[in-house]
């Protein structure tokens, strides 16, 4: 499977440090930071620092260490925002956008980590 990664994209820029961001958590292969536009009272994206287009893309091709930072620190900011049940938080959603059916903007994988509130139905039927 061959995967096309654009190096412009604004995920990569924010890991040169050409852009700035919110970050919440920073470890030697992930990024957390705060989404710019947060579709509820906390939106976290989680972002692994190889150049991977989407989930299974990562899956495929990113090592062992890399998994498990990146499952580590998506853990850690659901716990740290407070979201998680497990914490005396309401819960969270996390959700992984790939390709135009999952209408994904950044090509660049990322996790994004929403809750504060109730995040309704998962998916709005649309027929
Ligand atoms: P996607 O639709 O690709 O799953 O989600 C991309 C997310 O990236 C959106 O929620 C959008 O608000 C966020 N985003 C886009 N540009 C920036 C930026 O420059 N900084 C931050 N922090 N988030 C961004």
């Amino acid at each position: 499977m061959a995967y096309s990664y654009d190096p412009q994209n604004i995920f990569a820029r924010i890991l040169r440090g050409e852009i700035p961001n919110k970050t919440v958590i920073e470890t030697e292969h992930t990024l957390a930071f705060h989404d710019i536009g947060p579709q509820a009272p906390i939106h976290v994206l989680v972002i692994p620092k190889g150049a991977y287009v989407n989930f299974d893309h990562f899956a495929t091709e990113a090592s062992a260490e890399e998994i498990a930072d990146f499952t580590r620190v998506a853990g850690r900011v659901c716990h740290m925002t407070g979201a998680a049940p497990g914490a005396g938080g309401g819960g969270y959603r996390t959700i992984s956008n790939a390709g135009e059916a999952g209408v994904q903007e950044v090509p660049h994988y990322h996790l994004h980590v929403l809750g504060g509130r109730v995040l309704g139905r998962m998916l709005q039927r649309q027929d």
